[in-house]
């Protein structure tokens, strides 16, 4: 068996759709896709295109430095989105992977106090995640290639700080 699972764009493709079509079969009608930057980005554009929802929004989390190497706890980069935003909202969280499920905790707990209801769609999550995503495309324990992360930039940026 391959060491590593594949996400090539073209599997991606089918992906989206499917995850989408779960969604769209459990009834959930969100108002916002609140998409976890970077990866989460083109689960949300995916969604957001076949579920219909025009209001994406996006946060900045950061845990992973590396294959399997991470800070100690995920942290939210500015700008967070304003609470305002999202009260009284259904909203959909998309991100690629829920791995140790530590950042959609973050992400959800977030939401929780302000929004009408929150559920969690993901392409992938690992069986050791802390939280039970409500819509998954695939379950592994592999570390994941994705097609948007697999190569290295094209320039590299140290230091690299964002405006609040
Ligand atoms: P978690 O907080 O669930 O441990 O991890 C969330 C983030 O870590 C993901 O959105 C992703 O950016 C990164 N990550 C976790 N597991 C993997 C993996 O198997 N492959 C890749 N490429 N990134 C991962």
């Amino acid at each position: 068996m391959a060491e590593r699972e594949e996400l090539t764009w073209e599997l991606f493709g089918s992906a989206g759709r499917e995850l989408a079509q779960q969604v769209a079969d459990s009834g959930y009608e969100p108002d916002v896709i609140l998409s976890i930057a970077r990866g989460g980005l083109f689960v949300a554009g995916a969604l957001g295109y076949a579920l219909d929802v025009k209001n994406l929004h996006v946060m900045n989390v950061e845990f992973y430095t590396g294959v399997g190497e991470r800070l100690e706890l995920p942290v939210m980069l500015p700008p967070v989105p304003n609470a305002v935003d999202l009260t009284g909202a259904k909203v959909l969280v998309a991100d690629d992977v829920a791995d140790t499920g530590a950042t959609l905790k973050l992400v959800r707990d977030f939401c929780a106090d302000h929004v009408a209801d929150v559920r969690c769609a993901v392409v992938y999550e690992k069986p050791w995640s802390e939280v039970k995503c409500e819509y998954v495309w695939r379950r592994t324990d592999r570390w994941i290639n994705f097609a948007w992360s697999k190569q290295p930039p094209v320039i590299r940026r140290e230091g690299q700080v964002l405006d609040a």
